[in-house]
């Protein structure tokens, strides 16, 4: 096994996530197979408890595992699928280790940091790398490791201790460190003291940097590149600049013109091994990405799409969303304008505390091609998101409502189109008489951590649904996997009812007792889904319910949905009998 670690310093949050992803593309072009651990040094066991306006979104694993949302970048741009195990938390670690010290198996021993947490560390990322991500169901030749934080914090102290063992454990020729740092410019001068610092401080730490990736705003004068060089002992060639760019999945495109490629081989000593099938599929996989992510954007068309959700402050909170959305709008040959619009400025009261921000709101629901409400939790801006899901089933806007926002779109059918006026979701109104949403009976009430409904599970298409246009979107399947995450159903009391009134359940779990899609037949395309399609999109394989949302707000969604399979894209159908889990570009 090789290791790429992928360590920060100066600041976090300039992109560490995204060159690692890179890298890790970068090294699949070329034929290998990749995988990827993400360390978080909190004491969180893991992401699930942790509010997205805060850490951004919480990323469900196929595992049901409740991940850094770090794990999604990884398996979009490697089209892999990562297990719970891919995301290393300090609360992880420390659990381990305790379990084991209760157990007794350190019997009569101190048990301390240095070994113990740092050789916990080090055995967990040699068995988790060993785990097959993808189709071949073979180990990978690589794994990057990526360092959340940044080198120097207390908490990842052990985990750089770790990293220099690790370092040492897998011998010469077999472990890389790229550590990502921040160039700024002060008064049109690119200043390297921050960067000089960082390298220092990894040094001390033990760790050596084989690559120096300097994120920045512009290019990298030559005279910078030097002086890093010189002031951090490495060659010029060491030296990345990774300046901002239009778009994220154009990082690759700016490491491989930089030359990493042959570094990376010299690193690994990696010439001429590679099985020439696998050389064949990794340049494919490049030629897709270039075509795909390069020439896009400037001369498209715009797709104006509004989502109304409730943690858009961070818009981290609704990365993956976001991520399917631009997919889909990349396949569409669309640009995609994003407008952000708060469910609470659509209500009643906003009208009354501030009519400018109520009416802007409104303006921009009405005015976009399509209407997304994502997920979310708690009752703050429900009625906000019900009055636009309205708005969209009204004036024949192609909506999509993803988890929280499916639930919405039924309370407010119920209400509108069934007369139960005061239907509601218990989640909103423990008391409430017409709960339409109900708790679902499984769930743990007192536990919070990992209780919910997770993971990979199958929707079936029931009889009589062929007329869906989001069947046809996932090629006609019988049933589809998808990753869920969720307390609340639709109440199964109910569901008579709203289908009388013409709101279709065609999609169900695999024992017909969960509702897992509604469709609305007399509408250009209105698609809830209790399930988070987002979490399956990848880059060359748009997932199915936002192609058919973005392709219908930009009026091509017959054309797409005809194209599917002859758009010189031969990607797999994602969802579709866990296409994307796993298989292959
Ligand atoms: N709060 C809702 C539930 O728990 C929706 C969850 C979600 O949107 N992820 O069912």
């Amino acid at each position: 096994m090789k290791y790429v670690l992928v360590s920060g310093g100066v600041i976090s949050g300039v992109g560490k996530g995204i060159i690692a992803s890179s890298t890790g593309l970068l090294l699949k072009t070329i034929g290998l197979k990749v995988s990827s651990i993400k360390i978080d040094p909190y004491l969180n066991v893991d992401a699930g408890t942790m509010n997205p306006k805060e850490h951004g979104e919480v990323f469900v694993l196929s595992d049901g595992g409740e991940v850094d949302l770090d794990l999604g970048n990884y398996e979009r741009y490697l089209n892999i699928t990562l297990t719970r195990e891919n995301n290393i938390t300090t609360g992880k670690i420390y659990q381990h280790v305790i379990e084991k010290e209760r157990r007794g198996d350190y019997l009569g021993k101190t048990v301390q940091v240095v070994p113990h947490i740092t050789d916990a560390i080090q055995a967990w990322i040699e068995r988790v790398a060993k785990i097959p991500v993808d189709d071949s169901n073979e180990e990978a030749d690589v794994c990057i490791v990526e360092l959340g934080g940044t080198v120097g914090d207390i908490e990842s102290m052990p985990f750089v201790e770790a990293m220099t063992q690790l370092r040492h454990r897998a011998g010469k020729n077999n472990f890389l460190n790229i550590h990502v740092s921040y160039v700024p410019t002060i008064n049109g001068e690119q200043k390297t003291k921050p960067t000089q610092h960082a390298v220092k401080s990894v040094r001390s730490a033990g760790l050596i940097p084989d690559l120096i990736a300097c994120r920045c705003e512009r290019p990298l004068e030559r005279s910078t590149i030097e002086k890093i060089a010189h002031h951090c002992q490495v060659d010029v060639q060491q030296v990345v600049a990774v300046r901002d760019m239009p778009t994220i999945y154009q990082v690759p495109v700016l490491l491989e013109e930089q030359g990493l490629i042959p570094l990376l081989r010299e690193a690994f000593k990696i010439q001429d091994a590679i099985p020439p099938a696998m050389v064949r599929k990794g340049r494919k996989i490049w030629q897709q990405w270039k075509s795909l992510t390069v020439t896009q954007d400037h001369y498209y068309e715009q797709v104006n799409v509004a989502l109304v959700g409730k943690y858009i402050e961070l818009h981290d909170s609704y990365l993956s969303v976001i991520k399917s959305l631009e997919h889909s709008a990349m396949r569409c040959r669309r640009k995609l304008n994003l407008i952000w619009v708060d469910a609470e400025h659509l209500e009643p009261a906003t009208r009354q505390s501030d009519p400018a921000k109520f009416h802007k709101a409104w303006h921009e629901v009405c005015t976009a091609s399509g209407v997304l409400v994502p997920g979310g939790f708690g009752q703050r801006g429900t009625e906000g998101m019900m009055a636009a899901a309205k708005w969209a089933r009204d004036n024949r806007t192609p909506y999509l409502g993803v988890c929280l926002g499916m639930q919405v779109a039924v309370i407010e059918y119920a209400r509108t189109m069934c007369g139960i006026a005061d239907a509601t979701s218990e989640e909103f109104n423990a008391k409430a008489t017409d709960k339409v949403i109900v708790f679902m009976p499984e769930i743990d009430k007192a536990t919070m951590g990992g209780t919910m409904r997770l993971g990979l599970r199958p929707t079936v298409f029931q009889p009589g649904s062929e007329w869906s246009r989001l069947r046809a979107l996932y090629n006609n399947a019988p049933e589809v996997l998808e990753r869920h995450r969720h307390r609340y159903e639709v109440n199964p009391t109910y569901i008579e009812r709203l289908e009388q009134a013409g709101l279709t359940f065609i999609g169900k779990d695999d024992k017909g007792e969960r509702m897992e899609i509604v469709e609305l037949k007399d509408h250009p395309y209105f698609v809830g889904v209790q399930y988070h399609p987002e979490y399956l999109s990848r880059v060359l394989d748009p997932s199915r319910p936002y192609l058919g949302f973005v392709a219908a707000s930009a009026g091509c969604l017959e054309q797409v949905t005809a194209n599917l399979n002859t758009d010189g894209i031969d990607s797999p159908v994602n969802g579709v009998n866990g296409a994307a889990n796993g298989k292959d570009f």
